[in-house]
């Protein structure tokens, strides 16, 4: 009988070198250039609704999006853009705006120039851009408009709508070929063209290459990691990251985590917007958490304090520790908007909610603040560990709400004015 191979032991490697762009400024936030991955996120209100799109910026902007892309498709929608800025201005909210253009961004940007002047970037899609004679000239406006502005652009590609006359020469050329490759392949080499082409022809019209981002965006995990990876090899230009149509629940929020986190770890991609669907009537701010959490798992930024919960097993006695950890999690994430000034600091908070005694005590030490909770046939006792140290022990039906006000001591203590250093916050029980 074989004896099954034994693998070397390796090192964790971590993540590659981030791959060297040129670093563009859309409004005041940087993108590229080893500035930290920026997450952008879109709206889906009609935007020539002022007031429902100046809400729902303002929600993704709270929940951490730092860019926000809306789509500016007609007359009334470039319209209303100067009126979306001037009110998110007042506010309080400097979050950049991006204008999504197809087809006609040319007309809009020329016939509505308080739009042009209100938007931090416009989004150009270089198979909607205008066909066949029209293209260049479409394109060609939108970039000396964009020149005329001082922003810069986002030449994203899409599989949905891939520069056909490209495809087909591609094709043919393929197919006259003496090694021809199959279908799909050609098609990710027209995605890497058709962004790299426009690219090219943008800088010949003046634009700099520090005003270009381009992305390359494919619905299938596998596609996409080809043709980022290949965009990344042939170029420096800033990368714009994300799937496209990823998709409803946790379909989308897994292949966008496959494709995405294999490309961040690889060090492509400088901003990433996570195209989910919501359910109907479903909070749009769920992409920008999504967004967050990825880039927080993967240790390349910290936005809010996680918490860590054990997923329960026949040892749970109750859902105790589930509300607890899902109230603690809502908690923490309806407040960082204002603990942000609050308590410098606090996004590196760890807590851990967790369900009984076999895991809850070793992971609740690993924690800055944890909760073992009891499980089946354990005494009615949660102790509460601090810092690595036992720090209290609750009872009663009151526990998930003296944990709550225990973190929210922790945070004071630890970040608040007049912190304390880590050892001083624990008290002896
Ligand atoms: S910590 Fe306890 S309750 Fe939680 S999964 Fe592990 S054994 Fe189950």
């Amino acid at each position: 009988m074989n004896k099954p191979e034994i693998l070397p032991q390796t090192d964790i490697a971590g993540p590659a070198p981030r791959h060297q762009t040129t670093q563009v400024m859309v409004g005041n936030v940087a993108v590229g250039g080893g500035a930290p991955i920026v997450v952008q996120s879109m709206t889906n209100t009609d935007t020539a609704d002022v007031d429902s799109t100046v809400a729902q910026v303002a929600a993704l902007a709270r929940a951490g999006s730092e860019m926000v892309r809306i789509t500016v498709d007609r007359d009334e929608a470039a319209a209303a853009v100067p009126h979306i800025r001037e009110q998110l201005d007042k506010r309080g909210i400097t979050t950049p705006l991006i204008g999504d253009f197809h087809y006609i961004g040319h007309k809009l940007l020329t016939e509505y120039p308080a739009c042009a002047e209100a938007l931090a970037k416009y989004r150009i899609n270089p198979g909607n851009v205008g066909f066949k004679d029209k293209r260049d000239t479409q394109f060609s406006t939108i970039i000396e408009l964009a020149n005329t502005y001082g922003k810069p652009v986002r030449i994203g590609a899409n599989w949905g709508s891939l520069d056909q006359e490209l495809l087909s020469k591609l094709m043919d050329e393929n197919a006259a070929s003496a090694n021809p490759r199959d279908a799909r392949a050609v098609m990710r080499e027209a995605m890497v063209q058709s962004a790299l082409h426009s690219a090219e022809r943008a800088q010949e019209l003046g634009m700099p290459k520090n005003r270009i981002i381009l992305s390359a965006k494919v619905s299938a995990v596998q596609d996409l990691i080809a043709v980022y990876q290949d965009l990344a090899a042939r170029s420096d230009y800033a990368i714009h990251l994300g799937l496209t149509e990823a998709g409803m629940g946790s379909k989308g929020i897994v292949a966008s985590s496959a494709a995405l986190g294999i490309l961040l770890q690889q060090g492509i991609g400088d901003t990433i917007r996570i195209s989910l669907t919501p359910e109907p009537g479903g909070d749009r701010t769920l992409e920008v958490q999504v967004a967050q959490e990825l880039l927080q798992t993967m240790g390349f930024r910290t936005f809010v304090p996680l918490v860590a919960a054990c997923p329960g097993c026949g040892r749970t006695t109750s859902t105790t520790f589930q509300e607890l950890a899902r109230s603690i999690q809502d908690f923490i994430r309806d407040e960082m908007p204002s603990w942000k000034s609050k308590y410098p600091g606090v996004e590196g908070l760890n807590v851990a909610v967790m369900g009984c005694i076999v895991n809850g005590p070793g992971e609740s030490k690993h924690a800055n603040i944890g909760i073992s909770l009891p499980g089946t046939g354990e005494a009615p006792a949660a102790p509460v560990f601090v810092d690595g140290k036992k720090f209290r022990t609750l009872r009663g039906p009151t526990i998930a709400a003296d944990f709550k006000a225990l973190v929210i001591d922790y945070i004071d203590q630890r970040y608040g004015a007049g912190a304390k250093a880590p050892e001083s916050v624990t008290a002896a029980e």
